[in-house]
């Protein structure tokens, strides 16, 4: 098809828009492909909606190839389901919630686990109608608290979202490596250097889950990566525990005197000027950090995370693995509820050896140790007195844990859990992830099919999730330059755009001309015929990003016009009479340049 961009309804801005942060949202809209309508609420226009379009048919081809069902559920939804599974609290405000007009509950869908669980368990009742796959592209809602990049974290959004059923273990990881493998083909022809990594199943649920992260500089996500082939979200990276230690080895516990050392810096300074017959660091302390943790139900509960003092608990990875609980950092009025407590000085244990963190300690608050803190390893921390820290304090006989809370920062060159070498840290956007949900939403709705002997089991499913409108930006945040936008050919609205330059007449009819016999050879055509100077149109073509361009112009009068690549800014003149089959020929060569 033509579109003449005389009549395309489109306008591209010379301006960046105020609140662009990255690449892909400042082409999109310079370019004309989107507009803002609110917050994190986009519109498409024409050019966008093509672009669209292209990536949800690779996705529905490939969705269609391992055998899932496309579907299409509401995003208006009914509170009960979700009251049954402990979404429509755990969601907290991420959730848009409405009121019908008689006063019902209602919201607008942030994913689908329980609208779909409940149409199986409708219609299905044995094990002869499992496996199941089914999917649906559809408009999702989110009311994010940092709506930004446009497409990149939306408050409403397009998603693919899939769930698979089946009767027993084995069929669950069948369908999970159906739609592995269907992301990967996704991800590979959407033209994305991406990664596969371990991840944390967070709010939704379930055991197993991986995400596939975009690298991209831009990214929200972290991700870490091994020699040796260990990848995983930065979040669900699980620090291997050392092996514990004799507690008799163990020195016994000494006061050590530091006047004025708040810090960890200042300890160890101390540490190294009293006590040289050794080198200190701070990973020889202790580091006590309280928080007060706030549930999706409003309640409060204090929780003090021991970590090694040359670490910091990192916010992201806290935040995963309490939610849907919220933490933040003790503050001056919640200190004062806990007058037990010496700030800068704190510690599991008093110079008496008395407990002061933990469920059996005078405070009560619950303490939860990194994992590197294990039986028998001794550490200098707080005495709970000013000025005074204890050295030999060590774990399993001065104090103990109620628990394991792994949210020390992951650095570069930290070991990789499982051996394979250290940890190198990058970037990425998330753009699928891929859940083995087992059998907590079949559960909480009663579903429930007939075994091949007659009973009752429960069902166990999967949930798989692709950002639909994020991979939109996320292709153009690969691909676009300081021009603006630069897609591939199998992306983009049109693959060639011609531009009639000048004012003669013949240029404009050989123009269309060209455009015509590119379209009946199957090419989708932009066609530049408007009346105004080379220099908008060249400055235009470069920031829409039609991958192949052919200027008709001045050359003309000796037979040639222009071909241009966009992403790689190559030119050369061709005879008009071979234009076509080279197009054609480039078109069909994913827009390569031989
Ligand atoms: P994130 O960590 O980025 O918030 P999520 O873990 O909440 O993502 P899922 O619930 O797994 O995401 O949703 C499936 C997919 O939907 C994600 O992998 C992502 O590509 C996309 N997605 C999620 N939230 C948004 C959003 N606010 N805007 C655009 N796409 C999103
Ligand atoms: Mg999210």
């Amino acid at each position: 098809m033509i579109a003449k961009l005389s009549q395309l309804f489109v306008r591209t801005l010379r301006e960046d828009p105020a609140d662009a942060e990255v690449p892909s949202h400042r082409w999109l809209v310079r370019a004309g492909y989107i507009r803002r309508a609110a917050p994190g609420v986009y519109s498409w226009l024409p050019l966008g909606l093509k672009v669209l379009e292209k990536v949800e048919r690779i996705i529905r081809e490939e969705m269609n190839a391992i055998g899932a069902q496309e579907v299409r559920f509401p995003a208006l939804l009914p509170r009960e389901p979700y009251e049954a599974t402990g979404r429509w609290t755990d969601y907290g405000d991420n959730l848009f919630r409405v009121v019908d007009r008689k006063g019902t509950d209602m919201l607008l869908g942030p994913t689908h686990e329980e609208m779909f669980t409940l149409m199986v368990k409708d219609l299905y009742k044995s094990y002869k109608d499992l496996p199941l796959s089914l999917y649906q592209i559809q408009t999702k809602y989110r009311d994010e608290a940092r709506p930004r990049a446009g497409l990149l974290r939306g408050r409403e959004f397009i998603m693919k979202d899939s769930y698979s059923f089946d009767v027993d273990d084995a069929g669950l990881e069948a369908s999970y490596q159906l739609h592995r493998t269907a992301y990967t083909r996704i991800f590979e022809r959407l033209g994305l250097e991406f990664v596969i990594v371990s991840a944390m199943a967070g709010a939704m649920g379930g055991s197993r889950s991986e995400e596939f992260l975009a690298v991209a500089a831009n990214g929200e996500d972290t991700f870490v990566r091994s020699p040796g082939g260990y990848t995983a979200n930065v979040e669900a990276v699980r620090v291997a525990a050392p092996a514990e230690l004799p507690i008799d080895n163990a020195p016994a516990m000494a006061v050590v005197e530091t006047p004025d050392a708040g810090s960890i810096e200042a300890v160890v300074e101390i540490l190294n000027r009293d006590f040289p017959e050794r080198t200190w660091t701070g990973a020889d302390t202790l580091k006590n950090v309280l928080f007060m943790v706030t549930e999706p139900d409003g309640t409060k509960r204090p929780l003090a995370v021991g970590l090694p003092g040359d670490r910091e608990v990192d916010a992201k990875r806290l935040e995963a693995a309490l939610e849907p609980a919220v933490a933040e950092v003790f503050g001056e009025e919640d200190f004062k509820k806990f007058p037990d407590l010496v700030v800068g000085f704190m510690s599991p244990v008093s110079i008496d050896g008395t407990r002061v963190l933990g469920k059996e300690s005078s405070t009560k608050i619950e303490y939860l140790v990194d994992p590197r803190i294990v039986t028998g390893t001794h550490w200098v921390t707080g005495a709970n007195v000013k000025d005074q820290h204890l050295s030999g304090v060590t774990m399993g006989r001065d104090f103990t844990a109620d628990g394991i809370l792994d949210v020390a920062d992951v650095r570069q060159g930290d070991p990789a859990p499982d051996g394979s070498g250290p940890l190198a840290l990058a970037r990425g956007i998330e753009m699928g992830h891929i859940f083995q949900l087992g059998r907590k939403y079949a559960e909480a709705l009663g579903l429930k099919v007939l075994d091949e002997n007659g009973k009752l089991v429960t069902v166990t499913m999967g949930s798989y999730g692709v950002g639909v409108s994020r991979a939109v930006a996320a292709v153009a945040e690969a691909t676009s330059d300081d021009k603006g936008l630069s897609w591939p050919v199998s992306l983009a609205p049109y693959q060639v755009h011609v531009i009639a330059t000048g004012k003669d007449v013949e240029v404009f009819v050989e123009a269309q001309r060209i455009a015509e016999e590119l379209d009946a050879r199957g090419l989708d055509v932009l066609l530049d015929d408007r009346k105004a100077s080379p220099g908008v149109k060249f400055a235009d073509s470069e920031i829409m990003g039609m991958p192949i361009i052919v200027v008709v112009g001045r050359g003309l009068a000796d037979g040639v016009v222009e071909l241009r690549t966009r992403a790689t800014g190559d030119k050369r003149e061709v005879p008009v009479s071979g234009i076509v089959t080279e197009v054609v020929a480039l078109a069909a060569a994913g827009g390569q340049q031989a």
